[in-house]
């Protein structure tokens, strides 16, 4: 039964791995069928070099085991809610890369200091609340989820693909699970420019606002013209 996700989603957390973002386990893609209502996601604790398609969980929106026999990556409860608040959302990835993950510990949200955030997100990457004693004893991955939802009111999720969890690190979406790799790819590049930028000058103020929404519109929406033509690039 979907296959073709399964695939997908398999892919993605393979090239998660070799990507350098995560350190053994600690790391999951999922994807999912808006038709069905089922979302495919890494089985739990699996090391990525022994991993198959076949192995890829099918759950229902509920969290339900719908296909498969190992069990669900323990993030399946953030994955989903996110996927029932995010409509247009089709891959959520999550990985403790080291600097989106030392913004996500310091709790601080990354400003926008270059055009290399600016490509990408629209503003600063959101930071979430801390949980409290409560949400963490009971449904602790259901209520990261729903943190996570509760700071994108007002915000456009396509436009800002990326949160830090206070405490804990980043999750990036996208329309499939490849891009939400790749936006976690660009989320650790970014903490990583932003991080120095600090070091270098701590009172450095966020990028002028006019570059930032060129830099944004020109790669998103309906004016968007960035990479039309075969002759550019870069930038
Ligand atoms: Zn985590």
């Amino acid at each position: 039964m979907l296959a073709e996700l399964k695939e997908s989603v398999w892919k993605a957390n393979l090239d998660l791995a070799r990507s350098g973002l995560v350190v053994l386990t600690f790391g999951n893609v999922s994807g999912i069928d808006r038709r069905r209502g089922i979302v495919a996601i890494k089985p739990s604790g699996v090391p990525y070099d022994g991993m198959k398609a076949e192995d890829i969980v099918l759950v229902d929106l509920e969290g339900g085991v719908v296909e498969g026999w190992l069990s669900p990556s323990s993030d399946t409860p953030t994955h989903v809610e996110i996927y029932k608040a995010f409509p247009e959302v089709g891959g959520v990835a999550h990985a403790h890369s080291t600097y989106a993950t030392m913004f996500a510990q310091a709790r601080r949200e990354i400003p926008c200091f270059g055009t290399t955030h600016a490509d990408q997100f629209h503003g600063p990457v959101p930071l979430t609340r801390i949980l409290v004693e409560a949400e963490v004893a009971e449904a602790y991955e259901l209520n990261t989820g729903r943190i996570i939802v509760e700071r994108f009111a007002g915000l456009d999720p396509l436009e800002l693909p990326a949160v830090l969890v206070a405490g804990h690190g980043p999750f990036t979406w996208g329309r499939t699970p490849a891009e939400a790799l790749e936006t976690a790819l660009v989320l650790e590049q970014t903490a990583h420019l932003a991080f120095g930028a600090m070091a270098l000058d701590p009172r450095l103020p966020p990028l002028d606002a006019c570059i930032q929404e060129k830099h944004f519109r020109r790669k998103h929406g309906p004016g968007a013209y960035y990479g039309q033509k075969k002759e550019d690039g870069h930038d």
